[in-house]
């Protein structure tokens, strides 16, 4: 079986992204990239319920190269492709979690409510809405990304990267945080955010994400 540890870690991270709430029902998908192969979560399957032996592995051009069982790769498979050609990342997690979903349907970017929005990069861009599934929304999605860990996708979800998929869903986990810190602070007041001259003091300090490893 090709990639098997990595299958074995999209089933174990697929379960803690749905326990702790970032997908509902077979929302969202994960994948990892070892040299010119990615490990996917299969279509219409609880990111909960999966197993190793129904990941799909495919190449750089979406084809499956190894399959087990029965399913198809994640119809969002072209948007994973395509920041896999953009960027050196190894992992991607895509989530539909709620507060990343009420940030992306209302504005074009999280404003810098934290200086933790540095871990991912700066300032997560929204990208501009297209269906799912398409080439477009892969498009939009990959020009959000730039320079970042994270992506917003409008009237969708959120994406997150990293060098691995732990770190891709740490990634999730901390662009859901911001964006819950976010709105509940527009719940309550008018929230100070960070300027440019203050984040730029801690990018300054070195603060920032870990840089990919090499591939
Ligand atoms: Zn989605």
């Amino acid at each position: 079986m090709l990639l098997r540890d990595e299958r074995r870690e999209l089933c174990a991270v697929g379960r803690r992204t749905a326990e702790t709430g970032l997908v509902i029902g077979a929302a969202g998908n994960l994948s990892v990239r070892v040299g010119d192969l990615v490990a996917v979560t299969p279509s219409g399957v609880e990111l909960d319920r999966l197993t190793p032996e129904g990941i799909l592995v495919v190449d750089t051009e979406g084809r499956v190269v190894e399959e087990d069982g029965e399913g198809v790769p994640s119809s969002e498979t072209p948007m994973h492709l395509a920041i896999y050609a953009a960027t050196d990342a190894g992992a991607i997690a895509h989530t539909h979690s709620t507060y990343g979903a009420v940030v992306a349907a209302t504005m074009t970017e999280l404003p810098a409510i934290h200086y933790y929005t540095l871990l991912l990069g700066g300032v997560v861009r929204v990208a501009d809405y297209a269906a799912y599934g398409t080439g477009e929304l892969a498009a939009n999605v990959r020009a959000a990304l730039d320079g970042r860990r994270a992506a917003l996708m409008a009237n969708h979800g959120g994406v997150a990267v990293g060098g691995t998929l732990a770190e891709a869903y740490e990634n999730a986990r901390l662009l859901e945080w911001l964006c819950g810190v976010y709105v509940r602070a527009k719940a309550i007041g008018e929230p100070r955010l960070l300027t440019e001259a203050e984040l730029g003091e801690l990018t300054a300090r070195g603060f920032g994400p870990p840089a990919f490893p090499p591939r």
